[in-house]
Order: structure tokens, then sequence, then C-alpha cells
């Protein structure tokens, strides 16, 4: 699944198209019935942003088009042309199995793609007011994440945090791994865990995210390493479903403790 680190890459690449006046295709059918094309063709695109999992494209007359990715979706950054226009239908070039684009832009020397598009939406002028703070703001909002993390003390930290309407862009990789660097075991309630552990896990995961942003991936501790040792105390890592949505969490019970964690 792609990670908020993914979509502010995705982010960086799409801004040479900003500045631009775009041409705005929706190839793919479950594009096309939404009329985006028509509403969007030939307006100049003013900014690119991602907020959390969603990148966010500005266009001039206060729309904003709002891309979620879920499991499948690529955003690509081509040279002009690469896609084929309309007239050539059904020749695409394109990743196997994806069927057509979703939404192509196209500027005067590139062209941005979406594939495997999932959610595609005119969202107005606000973007997406229901999201938590972004956890690659620069700074983050630490106060704010904290002050909607604290609404709900009895639930499970680890379940909390991909909740992004408290905190925007922490997947279950980073949600893992800071968690594992500031030594909190998910399954502790957030009102077991105090205001100075639970920054301590949020820096971490802006801190991992940031790294990953800017260059290759930090290593991993625990996240999809379960059964192996644990590189701070020699524990051995476990994983187990947790919460409404069934993500797996990743822990070390060495060094991670306390909280109602299942028995192993
Ligand atoms: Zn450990």
């Amino acid at each position: 699944m792609p990670e908020g680190d993914s979509l502010h890459r995705a982010a960086q690449r799409l801004q040479v198209l900003v500045g631009e006046r775009v041409e705005v295709e929706t190839p793919h059918p479950r594009a096309a019935v939404k009329g985006l094309a028509g509403r969007l063709d030939g307006r100049r695109l003013e900014q690119v942003e991602a907020v959390g999992k969603n990148l966010l494209l500005h266009f001039e007359g206060g729309l904003v088009l709002r891309s979620h990715l879920r499991m499948k979706g690529r955003w690509r950054l081509e040279r002009r042309g690469t896609v084929a226009r309309p007239e050539d239908r059904g020749r695409f070039q394109r990743p196997p199995g994806t069927g057509k684009p979703w939404l192509v832009l196209r500027g005067a020397e590139h062209e941005a793609v979406l594939w495997n598009g999932a959610v595609l939406e005119l969202v107005g002028l606000r973007g997406a007011p229901r999201l938590g703070p972004d956890i690659l703001g620069e700074p983050p909002d630490y106060e704010t994440m904290l002050a909607r993390l604290r609404a709900d003390p009895e639930r499970e930290v680890g379940d909390a945090l991909l909740d992004q309407r408290l905190v925007a862009g922490i997947g279950n990789l980073w949600k893992a791994e800071g968690l594992w660097e500031a030594r909190v075991s998910p399954w502790r309630r957030l009102e077991e865990v105090d205001d100075s552990e639970l920054r301590a896990v949020l820096e971490a995961a802006h801190m991992l995210m940031r790294t990953s942003v800017e260059g290759p991936r930090p290593a991993r501790h625990v996240y999809r390493r379960a059964g192996r040792i644990c590189p701070r105390c020699g524990g051995i890592v476990h994983s187990a479903s947790q919460g409404a949505n069934a993500r797996t969490a990743y822990w070390c019970p060495g060094c991670q403790v306390g909280g109602n964690a299942p028995p192993s």
C-alpha cells in the first residue's frame, strides 16, 4: 500500500506541471463517468501537494482534485506523448493488467498519468478538511495530533495511529517502526501512554518518513519481521491483527512492553 512518503515523491515529480495549462483526459471508464475532464481541461495547474495519503491537485478557479491511491494506485510522470491520445484508443502503454489510465494531465513537455486511480474526486476549495495534521508537515502540528489522539483514551495506540482523522499520512509500516523506535507497545491504550511517549512515536514516524522521502527507505526493525530477532534487545518480533480494520501489528514484547497484547 502506498504510504504518505510515496505520495510526497509523486507530488515532487508532478511539480514540473505546476503553472501550466494542462490537457485533462480520463480514459478509464470509471473515471470518465465523473465528468472531470470537461471541468478541468485547459485550466492552469496551480499547486500539487501531498496531504496525508492524498494528492491534492489545485486548479485555477478554486477546483481541487483529490487522488487517493488505495492499494494499487500509482502516479507516473512521462514525456508528453507517452500515453496515446483518445484518437489512438486501445494502444496505451501501460503496466500489465492495469487497464486504461484513470487520469492524464498533459503539459507542454510532460504528462502525469494516474494508473489504478481508486479515489478521484473534486473536493472544492479547502482540500480535505476531515484529515488530521500531516505527519510530514514542516514542522508537523504535534499539538493538534496529540489533542485528537486524546479524544478516545481507551483506544489502543497502534490502532489510533492509522486513523487518518487523527494524524494523516502514517501507514502500517511507519506506524510499526515509529512505535518500535519509541519503545511503545502498540497494545497500550492511549490513556496509558503519556504525552512525551506519544510525541516520541510521532517524531520517530516523522523522521523515518522524511528520511524516506529524501533518499532510500530506512531499514526496518519489526515490520514484516515476525519471528526474527529484535536488533535492540534480542527478543522475538511478534505480529497480530489489531483494531476494527484488522491491520497487522508488529512489535517486540521484549522492549515494547505493556498493554493488552495477545498471548503468543
Ligand atoms: Zn526488542
